[in-house]
């Protein structure tokens, strides 16, 4: 098992300090002093998120963006936020977490072979960052997805992630890939090449809508527990 740790250090510091995208530096600067009533005495993190979990993974759940009082609030993804007091439990009870509750860096959460990224490091205004935004962004989950070299499974979180993982395996592999989003499904990204699952997004106008619902969500990490256990390596 090969120790990139060092890779790893130098992808999260590019991630952190970068700057690529205006607009976006604006906004989750913008939304860090402004802050939520709720979180005044917080210090936000304000800053791109890197990715978060195990190094060894063979899982990776890719979303749309930190939230704007989530992750940009905690520097830690789907932290502090209505999605990821959804995803976590569902983590948990599947395994993939040793806890289920996700409330900020340092509260003694640890992933299991699982590595929780985005298409996109920085909140975007209305939850959705321009085309040129998710191509500045793209290389970083690119990247993570080189480092993880076990990976067997990507779970996309919405259609966006969809979409955007679909691009990259695209690009990787020459191929058509040419797949519907739905909840729940799973296609093969080519011979000896992760699988990918879809899954609705966890967020508050999800769940809260009953679009997406506990059993529901418990069936993709149920899917990818068979994945799982089905391979091989
Ligand atoms: S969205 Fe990504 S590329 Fe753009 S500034 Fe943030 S970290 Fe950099």
């Amino acid at each position: 098992m090969g120790n990139n740790s060092k890779q790893w250090e130098k992808l999260e510091e590019a991630i952190v300090s970068c700057r690529q995208c205006p607009r976006l530096v604006d906004w989750r600067t913008e939304v860090a002093l402004k802050k939520r009533r709720a979180y005044l005495d917080w210090d936000y993190w304000g800053k791109p998120v890197p990715g978060f979990g195990d190094y060894q993974a063979r899982v990776l759940v890719v979303g749309l963006a930190p939230g704007a009082h989530g992750a940009n609030r905690t520097g830690r993804m789907f932290t502090g936020d209505g999605s990821g007091d959804f995803l976590y439990p569902a983590l948990h009870q599947a395994g993939f977490a040793n806890q289920s509750q996700a409330v900020q860096r340092g509260d003694g959460l640890e992933l299991k072979d699982m590595f929780i990224s985005s298409v996109c490091r920085c909140v975007p205004p209305g939850n959705k960052p321009n085309s040129a935004e998710i191509s500045n962004c793209l290389p970083y989950l690119e990247k993570e997805i080189d480092l993880l070299r076990r990976l067997r499974v990507i779970v996309a979180l919405g259609r966006l992630a969809f979409d955007q993982t679909l691009r990259l395996y695209r690009q990787w592999t020459g191929e058509r890939l040419r797949y519907d989003f739905a909840h729940d499904v799973k296609y093969s990204l080519g011979d000896g090449l992760p699988w990918l699952v879809a899954s609705y997004h966890p967020s508050r106008q999800n769940t809260q809508t009953g679009r997406l619902t506990e059993e529901m969500f418990a069936m993709v990490w149920d899917e990818v527990r068979e994945l799982l256990d089905g391979d091989p390596l």
